[in-house]
């Protein structure tokens, strides 16, 4: 019984091989200023709260409805 189709799991989503690399925008608590995150760092640093933004600084990660102040230029760059 070869199957001409490979089962496709139907629960995976997102793009196939972009995986844990597209960065995420998170506001700083303290400074309001977004900065980019990778979501790899912010599967590792969910529990703890805070997250190491591209630019190397830690994140304390602010309420969504927060309003940010403008992007981390050096995350952008
Ligand atoms: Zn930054």
């Amino acid at each position: 019984m070869a199957g001409r189709h490979s089962k496709r799991a139907g629960a995976q989503v997102g793009i196939p091989g972009q995986r844990g690399m597209r960065p995420v925008g998170v506001i700083d608590a303290r400074t309001r200023v977004e900065h980019l995150v990778s979501e790899r760092s912010v599967a590792a640093h969910r529990q703890a709260g805070c997250y190491v933004a591209h630019c190397g600084a830690v994140v304390l990660a602010a309420s969504l409805t927060e309003p940010g102040l403008g992007r981390c230029p050096e995350c952008v760059r």
